[in-house]
């Protein structure tokens, strides 16, 4: 049985600490007791300490929205998988819309390196892969998903694998209102995902392994991902903004009260 796993990535948004404690203050006593998944917000590194004081006391969960691999050193402008540790236990790695900037810092080898460098600080990585639009429509989307993770995943042990988390995030669906469908994501999950973790670590890592959707997650649509046997949660961006994110995260635990 997976733990559900509900992760907010704010983006560029709720950057000042004010602003976003504002914010969490509104939303943090009934997330925490919204009990049945994990509830992990993402706020910018600017707000990232702030957030983290005020869920402190709480059940919920803080992430960062990158990091670099390396411990430290001349990376202007970069933070160090150490000093998350102590403000955060989840980091996003690979974010399409990071590795759309064509950077260095974000290709194949770059994501595996950081996948490598969060969980031997203790933090957990929330993966992120996904097919592009002409991808999808030149049928591309097995092989180039399945890279992604075997890539991503390379040369960890099977107990470091089981720890990470994925985000199946189909580039076409993110921020544009247009969710994949459920049957449809919990297929690329099954036969993309698992399969390449299954082919790298052997089945029993492939079905340990947490695997989220992101792409347009509404309150609205969120019941029907969950209800999917390979969906574990959703990494949600705009509707993690308001404070109807707590309704969503309820919406996610009671449909996901089926054996997975
Ligand atoms: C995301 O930020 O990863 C995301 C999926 O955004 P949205 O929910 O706005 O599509």
């Amino acid at each position: 049985m997976r733990q559900p796993i509900l992760a907010a990535n704010w983006k560029m948004s709720l950057g000042r600490p004010d602003e976003a404690v504002t914010f969490v203050r509104r939303i943090r006593h009934p997330l925490d007791e919204t009990f049945g998944a994990d509830r992990v917000l993402c706020p910018p590194f600017t707000a990232l300490a702030a957030v983290a004081e005020a869920l402190a006391a709480t059940s919920i969960r803080t992430g960062a929205q990158n990091m670099h691999w390396e411990k430290g050193g001349a990376h202007t402008g970069e933070i160090a998988p150490g000093m998350l540790a102590r403000l955060c236990r989840f980091v996003i790695v690979g974010h399409s819309e990071r590795r759309a900037t064509g950077s260095a810092l974000e290709t194949d080898r770059a994501v595996n390196l950081k996948v490598r460098a969060a969980l031997a600080h203790g933090l957990t990585p929330i993966v992120c892969v996904g097919e592009s639009l002409a991808q999808r429509e030149n049928g591309e989307t097995h092989a180039f998903v399945g890279g992604q993770v075997t890539s991503a995943f390379s040369g960890l042990s099977p107990g470091e694998a089981s720890r990470c988390v994925i985000a199946y995030e189909p580039v076409w669906a993110i921020g544009t209102g247009r969710a994949a469908t459920p049957v449809e994501a919990n297929r690329t999950i099954a036969l993309s995902l698992r399969g390449a973790l299954a082919e790298s670590f052997g089945e029993s890592v492939a079905q340990a392994v947490r695997v989220q959707y992101g792409g347009s997650v509404t309150v609205d649509n969120i019941a029907g991902f969950m209800e999917m046997p390979e969906i574990d949660g959703a990494l949600v961006g705009g509707a993690s903004l308001k404070p109807d994110f707590v309704e969503l995260v309820r919406r996610a635990v009671r449909a996901a009260g089926r054996p997975h």
